[in-house]
Order: structure tokens, then C-alpha cells, then sequence
């Protein structure tokens, strides 16, 4: 019995982990059935996608019954717009899209996908439809061919090359003394933040969901780096309804709406330069920003959550 709760308990960990770092772990799921917290309706039906809007209405969450982290959350994503959320560490900006991909289900309101609600549809529908390129990718131990086809298992050489040149890490891959079959992860070869950034991002160009997930790093990369992504991350964001939960306001300026959250409320939403004009709590981190980077012109840009 012991030896079967350890390895058990221990996967139990590492998806408590990931859950918490919004890696894609679509496959993990079906190992760990009995650590779900939702399950299917049983009238659960597949996700139907049109055009992909995302819809929160009058959301209320709290993980634990004394504390709400989320109070009367409503907004839109128009079907292939990008919306950027923002707000202090804490705000509750990652609990937006981990209750998107329904790790867990919310007390009060409703969340629809092309007017479809969450809990009708199946979780295997849902997670196909949604694409995550989380803050930090999670490798397998296994090749660097392996961990991008993960994003769609049974893909061809080809197709995991196209999507590796389209991530802009072929040539790294190449330049391995062993190419694809590198081994990377724990035991392998260890990978930059950015190096793993694009692993994630080739996966979701094959995995081509409907929907993406942006999980910007909290760690600002060198700022050559963060903006070959930044460039990567606005191509497939092209017409797919996005989310990216932002900390340097600088990489959402053009987004078609940002949401201002604050203290699980949603305060302000507009466009940029709307937000900048209104004078409001975005405006006032919009400027505190500016002043942390002038300085420092052409390093990272400072935390937007401070
Ligand atoms: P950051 O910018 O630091 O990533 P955030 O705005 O994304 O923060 P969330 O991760 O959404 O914030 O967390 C919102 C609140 O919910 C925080 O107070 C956090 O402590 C709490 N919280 C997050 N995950 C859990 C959990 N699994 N159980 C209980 N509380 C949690």
C-alpha cells in the first residue's frame, strides 16, 4: 500500500504544481483522474468552436469558502481579439485563466465559450480548444523532438520542424550535436527561460488551438530575447481569441482591451491609450513603470505587479 501511495502522492505534488503554474498538462490529467476536482457533466457534449469568444459573467471564486479572490468578474474577449489582464500580484489575474481551462469550478456566474457554459462541455474539448504558453515550461526527460510534439502527439517530423522554425529555435535544435533527439529536461540538457519559452510556443503552434493563454514571464528576459518572443507570441496570436496575463505593461500596449485587476475586482478596462487618458489606476502603473525603465533605457523592462 506504501508503495503505491508514494509514487501517487508524488505525482499528486507535481499537479498541484503545474496546476499552479497553468503548464498545458492535458495528458497528465488522464493519469490523475482521481485528483480532478471537476468532473464531467453527464450530459457533458463536445466544445463546439465558431469563433472562439470568451465570455465571464459576473464570475465569483474563492478557493477556500472564507476568502473571495474573484467578485462579479465580467468581461468579453470578442472572438480572435487579444485581451491583456493586469493588476498587483495577487490581483488574481492566473485564477482567470486556470478557472478558463476549468481546473476548477465557480461559485457564482457563468464562463462560456461561443455560448457554451464550462461545465457543459467535456474538460478533453475544452483543453484541446485552449493553447497555454505558461511562464515556465515544463520539459519532459525525453528528446527536445519529443517535448514539442507533445503539443500534438502522433505529429510528423515535418510538421514538429515547421513549428520549431516558426518558434524561431530550429537553428538552435540543429546546432545540438544531436539535433531533435537531444535529450533535454532534468536529467538532460538544461534549456534558458527563453529557449523553453519557444519549446512552448513550437508546441502550441502544433497543438493550433482556438484559443491561447499567455502566461508572461515574471522574469523579464535579456530584451532581445523577450522581443524576438514578444514578435513570435503576436504571430499566433493573429485572429485566435487571447488572454495573456501581462507584468510588463509595455508588451500589451496594443491589445484590444486590458482589464485592471485589482483585489479580485475588475476596475478599468479600455484600450491603452483610453486607460492612459482616463488617469486611472492603469495610468498611475502605466507611469510608475516608465520611471523604473528610463533610466535603465535598453534593459528589461521593470515588474508592472510593484
Ligand atoms: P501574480 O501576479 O503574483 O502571479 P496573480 O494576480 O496571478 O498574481 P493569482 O495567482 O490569481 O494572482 O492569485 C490570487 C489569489 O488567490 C492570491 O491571494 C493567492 O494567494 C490565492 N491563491 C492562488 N492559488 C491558490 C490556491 N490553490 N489555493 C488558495 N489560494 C490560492
Amino acid at each position: 500500500m506504501i508503495q503505491l501511495y508514494i509514487p501517487l502522492n508524488f505525482l499528486g505534488v507535481i499537479y498541484r504544481e503545474i496546476k499552479q503554474s497553468l503548464a498545458d498538462m492535458d495528458r497528465l490529467f488522464s493519469l490523475l483522474q482521481q485528483e480532478r476536482e471537476v468532473a464531467d457533466a453527464p450530459h457533458a457534449r463536445p466544445l463546439v468552436i465558431v469563433g472562439a469568444e470568451v465570455r465571464f459573467e459576473h464570475v465569483n471564486f474563492s478557493y477556500e469558502s472564507n476568502r473571495q479572490i474573484l467578485a462579479d468578474v465580467d468581461f468579453t474577449i470578442a472572438a480572435g481579439t487579444t485581451t491583456a489582464v493586469v493588476g498587483h500580484s495577487g490581483s488574481g489575474k492566473s485564477t482567470l485563466a486556470r478557472l478558463l481551462f476549468r481546473f476548477y469550478d465557480i461559485q457564482a456566474g457563468r464562463i462560456t465559450i461561443d455560448g457554451q457554459e464550462l461545465r457543459d462541455v467535456t474538460q478533453a474539448s475544452l483543453r484541446q480548444a485552449i493553447g497555454i504558453v505558461p511562464q515556465d515550461t515544463v520539459l519532459f526527460n525525453d528528446t527536445i523532438e519529443y517535448n514539442i510534439a507533445y503539443g500534438k502527439p502522433g505529429a510528423s517530423h515535418e510538421d514538429i520542424v515547421a513549428a520549431a522554425r516558426a518558434a524561431a529555435i530550429h537553428d538552435f535544435i540543429v546546432s545540438l550535436p544531436e539535433g531533435y533527439n537531444t535529450m533535454v529536461g532534468e536529467r538532460g540538457l538544461k534549456l534558458s527561460g527563453g529557449e523553453k519559452q519557444r519549446v512552448a510556443i513550437a508546441r502550441t503552434l502544433l497543438k493550433n488551438p482556438a484559443i491561447l493563454i499567455f502566461d508572461e514571464a515574471t522574469s523579464a528576459l535579456d530584451s532581445r530575447a523577450e522581443q524576438a518572443i514578444q514578435a513570435q507570441l503576436k504571430e499566433i496570436a493573429k485572429d485566435r481569441t487571447t488572454l495573456v496575463i501581462a507584468h510588463r505593461l509595455s508588451t500589451i500596449a496594443d491589445a484590444a482591451q486590458i482589464l485592471v485587476l485589482d483585489h479580485g475586482r475588475l476596475v478599468e478596462r479600455g484600450t491603452h491609450a483610453g486607460l492612459l487618458a482616463a488617469q486611472g489606476v492603469y495610468a498611475q502603473m502605466w507611469a510608475r513603470q516608465q520611471a523604473q525603465t528610463a533610466p535603465a533605457a535598453g534593459e528589461a523592462s521593470a515588474d508592472a505587479d510593484i
